[in-house]
């Protein structure tokens, strides 16, 4: 181009060198400008041709530029440029969109202004490692767009330009990616205590097995053998025990079932049925296994609410069975079992006389398989509680405790007319 200037501001020269010295040499001055003129014409085409060349390969650029401009505004990843300060002096679309800026403010912020605060000294040592190093580094940390979310994002950040110290970040929204990564640690810990509690459950089960089944095979025997000889009153008793190991043994086989029930209420079916009928029949059920002398006596207050509820029946049943063979267990005197109806919940209280619970014992009770200092000499896994308690918070319910050694205890429990099961 510039040897063409040079050229063209030769012939200018040269012409006017010529015009000058027209007058006295006419003839020669007309044949040499027509020279020139020639020359001039050929040099115009040229650069008419060139021009046009030149007008093509502009708008060719600017294809091109325009492709390249909307690959990088648009591309799925945001893409930042942050000079030696940490300003952000250049952003893609995609960048702004993802954090909810305009691109001009964006290009006038700091990008840590963005950054959430636990997450502040990640960003700067993820800064300073690529200056230091000159060499591309990637981190994941928290981002806060201008709505207050809060995504998971992982940078990508390079030097592009060592003498201007400014760094290039690509920014991919990994928010989806660290979801299902939490919720496949949450599944696999779930089934991980699932099945620890399973195969602790398996032991419990075999060891308490043992002693009624040898009691109901010794008793069964007795009878057999020397059923006549023995008095009335004497068998009553063999098969109340009977019935009560039995019970108990269901018991236990019921709880250690509703261990997986209770990891997967979702699973559960739930219907509408009228609590208060479940509990007479709970309660006609359970006097059976009572002790001599001991009664459950069902009080029900009922007002004008409704006492049908949407919930798993057997759940249900799992609930007040588990609090009232805790009473029947751990004390001799009457049970007294109170249900009360209220707006937007069913209220069970089941209230003993027993040998109460511990000081120290209060806070671990519904523990699986955590069992009081002082229930030791009675039989029991230590899983009723637990149960009973993931069984009612599963579901939107509650369950509290008041109890004083040698006075009693009391369990009361709140269930919501509808079941509300969180994921
Ligand atoms: P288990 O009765 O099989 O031991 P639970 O989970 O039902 O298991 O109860 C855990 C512990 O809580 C019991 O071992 C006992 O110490 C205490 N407990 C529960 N209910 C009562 C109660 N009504 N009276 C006294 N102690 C109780």
């Amino acid at each position: 181009m510039n040897s063409q200037q040079d050229k063209l501001a030769q012939l200018r020269r040269r012409a006017e060198v010529l015009l000058k010295h027209a007058v006295d040499t006419q003839s020669t001055a007309s044949q040499t400008m027509d020279e020139i003129i020639h020359e001039l014409d050929v040099y115009h085409t040229e650069i008419s041709i060139q021009l046009e060349d030149l007008q093509q390969s502009y708008e060719a650029l600017e294809i091109a530029q325009e492709r390249y401009a909307s690959l990088f505004d648009f591309a799925p990843v945001g893409y930042i440029i942050t000079n030696t300060e940490g300003l952000v002096i250049s952003a893609n679309q995609t960048a702004s969109s993802l954090l909810g800026v305009e691109r001009q403010l964006l290009e006038q912020s700091y990008f840590s202004q963005v950054i959430a605060m636990d997450f502040q000294d990640i960003y700067h040592v993820h800064r300073r490692l690529v200056l230091k190093t000159q060499q591309a580094q990637t981190c994941e940390l928290q981002l806060q767009n201008t709505n207050g979310r809060l995504f998971y994002a992982q940078l990508n950040t390079d030097l592009p330009n060592v003498s201007s110290g400014s760094l290039r970040t690509a920014i991919t929204d990994i928010s989806m990616i660290k979801q299902a990564e939490d919720t496949l640690r949450r599944s696999l810990e779930h089934e991980k205590q699932v099945n620890l509690l399973r195969n602790r459950m398996l032991l419990v089960i075999s060891h308490e097995f043992r002693t009624p089944l040898a009691v109901i095979l010794s008793l069964i025997e007795i009878l057999e053998s020397y059923g006549e000889r023995l008095s009335d009153e004497k068998k009553k008793q063999h098969y109340q025990t009977i019935r009560n190991f039995v019970w108990y043994l269901n018991d236990v086989v019921e709880n250690a079932r509703s261990i997986d029930i209770s990891y997967d209420l979702l699973s559960l079916k739930f219907t509408r049925f009228d609590v208060i009928s479940l509990i007479e029949q709970i309660v006609n059920d359970m006097q059976l296994l009572a002790k001599e002398g001991q009664f459950i006596e069902l009080e029900v207050l009922r007002s004008t609410e409704s006492s049908i509820i949407t919930w798993n029946e057997n759940l249900v049943r799992r609930i007040v069975m588990n609090l009232l063979s805790n009473a029947i267990h751990y004390s001799t005197q009457s049970i007294q079992c109170l249900v009360e109806c209220e707006a937007h919940l069913i209220r069970v209280s089941v209230i003993d006389q027993g040998i109460g619970i511990l000081e120290e014992d209060k806070a671990h009770i519904y523990e699986a398989f955590y069992r009081g200092a002082n229930a030791m000499f009675i039989p029991g896994t230590g899983m009723g509680l637990f149960i009973t308690q993931q069984a009612v918070q599963g579901c939107g319910g509650s369950i509290q405790f008041s109890s004083q050694v040698g006075q009693g205890s009391r369990f009361t429990v709140e269930l919501p007319h509808q079941a509300i099961i969180h994921e």
